[in-house]
């Protein structure tokens, strides 16, 4: 693994961060995603042939980090293009890939991701949204809940449960849902965050889905579930990396000004040590970041499973870390709509949250890299 960036990326990140400055903080995101769409971003890890860049998550990446730093990240990007783009073009059939991937990659079409339940929460192992067939149809029912952008996305990829036909199990199953399907509703969730995308309770009734609304092999749910997961928790490291860097350059920016006594807040060491702290936490995630990349565009998925666990919990801390002291630094003017930082209090909490919490990476960590045992 390279430990610099090549010529590329950093040709990629260099051009992103000017789209992303354009638009800045009050972005409008539809012209946003459609920008970024014809300018190839997008799609930027989807197989040329059905219209992507032929990229990877690594190219993927850059591109939400450097719009995340110009204040104007795009959250669908961690679904729509990541988790469902990947999962369809490694394990969709031919006709899945031909109808989804050249509209996901040129914006056109978006794909919400639904695998949380109320239920289960955390552990996903006991979702219960099931799939029964009728016929050479499907029917789905199940609940789920803070599914992100169901309504600007044209279908939402759920994580189901269909029965295995030797030991009767309950295995996990992917299943394309179009947005107005019968028997498919959603109730917006009240959230406490300035986004563009909301959230959503989903209820799934008896929703009659055709035999090809099934993503890939029904007896290899969890390889395919993993495929996109890895990526998911890569992308919202790019995104929580983002979001701190933003937040961090309008604290310098201040700390460079403002003067209390004779000298400028940012001589103090006081003021200038966190940020410097705060800087080095956001670049050592990157490197994490870039290493889970690397492996998973490589094909290591159970190499790329570790690091982007690792990525995602460093990123997300961070990230809360970097705005915490970035809002601090400006004082009362921290929490002004003005200065616009202390919405991120918030934002910044979601990486530490979602898609899977501090301490369920660190139950990982510990169960699968230390060889702790379970309380659980
Ligand atoms: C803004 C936002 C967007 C989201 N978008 C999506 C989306 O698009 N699609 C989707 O499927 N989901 C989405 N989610 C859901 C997200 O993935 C979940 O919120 C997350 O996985 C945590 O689940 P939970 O909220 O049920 O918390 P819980 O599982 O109830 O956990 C609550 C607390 O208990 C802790 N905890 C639980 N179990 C253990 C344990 N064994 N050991 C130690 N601590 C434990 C957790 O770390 C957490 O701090 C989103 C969430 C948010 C906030």
């Amino acid at each position: 693994m390279p430990t610099t960036e090549t010529e590329e990326h950093k040709a990629l990140r260099s051009a992103v961060s000017a789209l992303g400055k354009r638009h800045g903080r009050t972005y409008n995101r539809e012209q946003l995603w459609s920008e970024a769409a014809k300018l190839g971003y997008l799609g930027v890890n989807l197989p040329e042939e059905y219209g992507g860049g032929g990229g990877g998550i690594s190219e993927l990446s850059i591109v939400l980090e450097e719009l995340g730093a110009a204040g104007c990240p795009l959250l669908m990007m961690v679904v729509s293009p990541a988790i469902c783009g990947t999962v369809i073009a490694r394990f969709g059939t031919e006709e899945q890939k031909r109808d989804w991937l050249p509209g996901i990659a040129d914006g056109t079409r978006t794909m919400a991701f639904g695998i949380t339940e109320p239920d289960a929460g955390s552990n996903s192992h006991r979702i219960t949204t099931t799939a029964r067939k009728d016929g050479a149809d499907w029917l789905l029912t199940g609940r789920k809940v803070f599914i992100s952008g169901v309504d600007l996305a044209d279908a939402t990829l759920i994580v189901g449960r269909t029965e295995d036909s030797r030991t009767g199990r309950l295995k996990p199953s992917l299943f394309i849902v179009p947005r107005d399907a019968d028997g498919f509703t959603r109730r917006q969730i009240d959230m406490e965050l300035q986004a563009a995308e909301k959230q959503f309770e989903l209820t799934l009734d008896d929703v009659r889905l055709p035999a090809e609304a099934l993503v890939g092999d029904e007896d290899a749910g969890l390889l395919q579930l993993f495929a996109g997961l890895n990526p998911e928790r890569i992308m919202t490291a790019a995104f929580a990396i983002g979001m701190g860097r933003y937040a961090l350059a309008r604290a310098i920016e201040y700390a460079r000004d403002r003067t209390v006594w004779d000298a400028p807040i940012g001589a103090h060491q006081a003021i200038a040590h966190p940020l410097a702290q705060a800087h080095i936490d956001l670049e050592l995630a990157r490197l994490m970041m870039q290493k889970a990349a690397y492996l998973y565009d490589a094909g290591d998925d159970v190499g790329a499973g570790e690091a982007a666990n690792m990525a995602k919990y460093a990123a997300g801390e961070a990230c809360v870390r970097a705005v915490d002291q970035s809002v601090h630094t400006l004082g009362g003017n921290g929490l002004t709509r003005e200065f616009g930082l202390a919405s991120l209090i918030t934002a910044a909490r979601v990486a530490r949250i979602a898609p899977v919490s501090r301490e369920m990476i660190l139950n990982y960590v510990s169960h699968q890299t230390l060889g702790l045992p379970k309380s659980y």
